[in-house]
């Protein structure tokens, strides 16, 4: 499996540790071409969709049983780290394998997959969402990444937008999805653990906030007379920040931009127009603390004479993981003798658009020093081997 890992790292590679491989990228296209490759070389069947989603399938099972999906993503960030997504791919094939090798037959199939598009070059999660039935022709023409783009990225990879709207599965076809990936974050490392079993992907709602006042001579205005739509904008950043730590420990909240207009020296801000971002694993606890912070926002116009308009762009809901799936992760690592904790993934996963499809679950090994999306990305190699092998005990555990 390491030979294969670092074989894969050589794809896009940075020269300082990381790897360049964005949807679609020459990088991306030949890594995914090795990847073929590797699967037929070591006897096992190649499967592709609609999607570009790439695998291999194992019939371990009764013909008519549906399949346990393991998976991950071969595409990366603009330079990025070598573990992320690629870890969880080639651990899941390294599982078939070894399955195979010692010709076990399981109660259900089993597949790998590689995902398109996992990190959104393109559309974000275009693979998995294809795959779940959630892919729209809406979202093919207006995609994060440039319609352009998408459209050329489609027709390199030898696909189309009517090839990946057709490539959702069945209901029933799947018996599960399982992914391991790296962290990302600093939990498991600050409490020592070998083993992260994921509770739930956290939801994500964002908003655009405009506080409103008026243009002024910035030299000839007085203090007491100012409409300053900075300050509405800075405190409620600023309240933001002190709400969640009090009340909300488990969440996280991201002012990630404002625009001030008109935005000169010498006038007194007239709109600040701000980018608001939150996330929390828990679907009662995010609508408490969508209210709370749109009061805030309200209380900060207010107290400085501003009008607040407030956009809502988008929610995607917290996606619990299956239970079921965490009790296995738990047993495995208990007979494999590693240490684990129970924790909620803060990034978004493939697995949030499979869990209206199938039960699913997500083993995290730990990063170091919490670094990711940044050649800095590291996991000590005993970790990967650890948590490559959670994903077969675990396996092993679930087509019993
Ligand atoms: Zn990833």
């Amino acid at each position: 499996m390491r030979s294969a890992f670092e074989q894969l790292a050589q794809f896009g590679a940075t020269g300082d540790g990381g790897v360049n491989r964005p949807t679609f990228s020459e990088a991306h296209l030949a890594a995914r071409a090795w990847f073929r490759e590797h699967i037929q070389t070591a006897g096992l069947d190649f499967r592709t969709d609609g999607a570009g989603n790439h695998g291999s399938y194992l019939p371990c099972g009764p013909e008519d049983a549906p399949a346990l999906l393991l998976g991950s993503h071969l595409d990366s960030v603009p330079n990025g780290g070598r573990f992320d997504g690629a870890l969880g791919v080639m651990a899941a094939l390294e599982v078939l394998k070894t399955i195979k090798e010692h010709e076990l037959r399981r109660r259900t199939n089993l597949e790998v997959i590689d995902f398109t598009d996992e990190e959104g070059t393109l559309v974000g999660l275009l693979g998995s969402a294809a795959l779940a039935g959630h892919l729209s022709p809406d979202l093919l023409q207006n995609p994060r990444g440039g319609r352009s783009q998408l459209a050329a990225g489609l027709q390199r990879a030898g696909l189309s937008d009517e090839s990946a709207l057709n490539a959702a599965r069945p209901k029933g076809s799947l018996a599960g999805y399982l992914e391991l990936h790296i962290e990302q974050g600093k939990r498991l490392e600050s409490l020592g653990k070998q083993i992260g079993i994921v509770t739930a992907i956290v939801g994500i709602w964002s908003y655009r906030l405009s506080f409103i006042g008026r243009a002024d001579h910035a030299g000839s205005t007085t203090m007491q007379d100012r409409l300053d739509a900075s300050l509405g904008a800075s405190a409620f950043t600023l309240t933001a920040r002190e709400l969640v730590l009090h009340d909300f420990p488990s969440c996280v909240v991201n002012v990630g931009r404002m625009d001030f207009v008109p935005g000169a020296f010498n006038i007194v801000p007239e709109q600040v127009v701000l980018a608001l971002e939150f996330r929390s694993p828990d679907e009662d606890e995010f609508t408490r603390l969508d209210l709370a912070l749109l009061d805030r926002a309200r209380q900060e116009a207010t107290r400085f004479g501003l009008q607040l308009k407030i956009e809502h762009l988008g929610k995607h809901a917290p996606v619990p993981m299956d239970e079921n799936i965490q009790g296995a992760i738990a047993h495995a690592c208990d007979d494999l003798k590693l240490t684990h904790a129970s924790l909620a993934s803060g990034a978004g996963h493939d697995g949030q658009s499979l869990a209206d499809l199938c039960p699913v679950g997500m083993i995290f090994v730990p990063s170091v020093a919490g670094a990711s999306h940044s050649p800095r990305e590291f996991t000590q190699w005993e970790d990967c081997v650890n948590g490559a092998n959670v994903l077969l005990q675990t396996v092993l555990r679930l087509t019993i």
